[in-house]
């Protein structure tokens, strides 16, 4: 042995004296608010791993039971139930993600709304169901968030016009998973991922390498259009392939213009980049409604956020923070070090 390797070989031991015997990388997949829930995370110990799993599924459970418009025990049910009739209290919790809510609406000239239930709730995928024209425009009036009356000192939710419903279908999972990040970072855990639907909260890294995310082709799951390398920050995507029937040609997707009633077929998909994946799921619907170029300027003028998008002819447009830096104009100087690294 020669002293390189002995002593490469004493570092490698010194390591492992340093690691614990059973660390691992530890995933489990559950079915919960109607959708897939996945956990990976790197644990120290088997046992710890199971529990902030255990954990981190109980928590979005208790979301679920909290949010669910299928529940008809949950705060948001009795919202809807009785909001048109008197103000309903509700957990700070819950009144804060609505209040969130309307911010998004704020930002995405509404394309973001809440309240598109009042059409939405029309709609049954599964079962190929969708209003008429007439249902919709009986409906219609009542899809606006400016006519959600939200009292901070009481937590209270009423509605400012009848037939209004909310859901929080468009926000709720990637609250979920930020909880479930919290769960983890608070049980020390210090790499991860927590999936709910098309919203993931990534905390960390894989040991020095990023997660590689991958956005899938919308019409062919096998087949990846793009992948981006992430650590500790939100991602949702949203598809117009994940609830739909297809007729006469016309797709009918879970993505709904609350300016129309329809769904909102802009793009096929839309990824959203940025710290926390309530803020990634709250503006992954908006290219569907608004279009690409005009949810790029939105994106663009907002430091914290990026996007992909897949449009509806194939092509991928990138926000600017995803871009690769413009080639040099021939006869440009050579950036320096300094300059090449902002
Ligand atoms: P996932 O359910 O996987 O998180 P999305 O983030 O794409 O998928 O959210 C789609 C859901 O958003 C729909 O199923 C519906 O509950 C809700 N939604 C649909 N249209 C809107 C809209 N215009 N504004 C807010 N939420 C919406
Ligand atoms: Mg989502």
């Amino acid at each position: 042995m020669n002293i390189r390797s002995g002593w490469l070989s004493l570092l490698a031991l010194s390591l492992c004296a340093a690691l614990p015997a059973h660390a691992e990388w530890m995933e489990r997949t559950e079915a919960i608010m109607g959708t897939r829930c996945y956990v990976q995370l790197w644990a120290d110990d088997p046992d710890k791993g199971n529990a902030a799993i255990d954990a981190v599924m109980d928590e979005l459970r208790r979301i679920d039971n909290l949010m669910s418009h299928y529940k008809p025990e949950s705060q948001l049910s009795q919202i809807n139930a009785h909001a048109n009739d008197y103000p309903v209290q509700v957990d700070k919790e819950l009144f804060d993600l609505i209040k969130l809510s309307t911010r998004y609406s704020q930002i995405t000239d509404g394309a973001f709304d809440i309240t598109y239930a009042s059409v939405g709730y029309l709609f049954n995928y599964r079962e190929r169901i969708r209003p008429t024209e007439t249902q919709i425009k009986a409906a219609l009036p009542s899809v606006n968030w400016r006519n959600l009356i939200l009292d901070e000192e009481h937590h209270s939710v009423r509605f400012g016009h009848p037939g209004m419903r909310i859901d929080l279908g468009g926000i709720g999972k990637g609250y979920a998973a930020d909880r479930g990040a919290q769960i983890l970072k608070a049980r020390g855990i210090t790499n991860a991922i927590v999936t709910a639907g098309g919203d993931t909260r990534i905390v960390g890294d894989r040991h020095g390498r990023p997660w590689l995310v991958a956005i899938r082709h919308p019409d062919n799951p096998q087949k990846v259009v793009t992948r981006i390398p992430l650590s500790d920050c939100g991602v949702s995507t949203s598809g117009d392939y994940e609830r739909f029937f297809d007729e006469d040609g016309v797709r009918y997707h879970h993505i709904i213009d609350p300016h129309t009633g329809h769904s909102a077929s802009k793009v096929r998909s839309a990824t959203i980049i940025a710290p926390t994946a309530t803020q990634t799921d709250g503006m992954s619907k908006t290219a569907f409604v608004l279009g690409a170029e005009k949810t790029l300027e939105i994106i663009n003028r907002m430091p914290e956020y990026d996007a992909v998008f897949v449009l509806p002819d194939g092509k991928v447009l990138y926000s600017n923070g995803l871009r690769p830096p413009a080639p040099r104009p021939p006869g440009a100087p050579e950036p320096t070090a300094a300059s090449s690294h902002p």
